[in-house]
């Protein structure tokens, strides 16, 4: 069998189950770029039982947000979070899709009001899970949006 680890981390944030070649969004939902100074690990590609191939972050003296799970959530539907302290699991659970989310996404329709600068319109839109997938619509013009992560703002 070939197993793989990846460091352990003494306080932070594992995000496992994130669907393969995804990892480098996690990242960017966590604010985490080149010239940043957090200690990250990350596996793309591994194996899995449950969904064949997953990516793994590892973010080091990171405890991660709300908001930063909502994002999480649609494009990682089936993440799991393990909040880590002292090297134990002090906390894990799945991540859950938000029914609403607001300010998350820009809608893909130029003429939408939320696109409007002269309109104080948050987006907000309707997210549903089908098949595994992520599907979020938006509230003002019914725009459906498959590819969420193109659209996080
Ligand atoms: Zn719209």
């Amino acid at each position: 069998m070939n197993v793989l680890t990846i460091s352990k981390i003494r306080d932070g944030t594992v995000i496992d189950h994130i669907p393969a070649g995804k990892a480098l969004e996690v990242l960017k939902i966590l604010g985490i770029k080149s010239g940043s100074r957090e200690r990250v690990s990350m596996a793309m590609n591994v194996e899995s039982k449950k969904m064949g191939r997953k990516d793994i972050v590892k973010v080091e003296g990171k405890f991660i947000s709300d908001e930063e799970l909502n994002r999480i959530a649609l494009i990682a539907p089936k993440a799991t979070i393990n909040i880590v302290k002292d090297f134990e699991i002090s906390r894990k659970f799945r991540v859950s899709i938000p029914q609403r989310v607001e300010g998350i996404l820009r809608c893909p329709n130029q003429n939408c009001i939320s696109n409007d600068p002269k309109e104080p319109a948050t987006s907000e839109f309707r997210v549903e899970e089908l098949n595994g997938d992520v599907v979020a619509w938006c509230v003002f013009c019914g725009k459906k949006v498959y590819d969420v992560e193109k659209y996080l703002v």
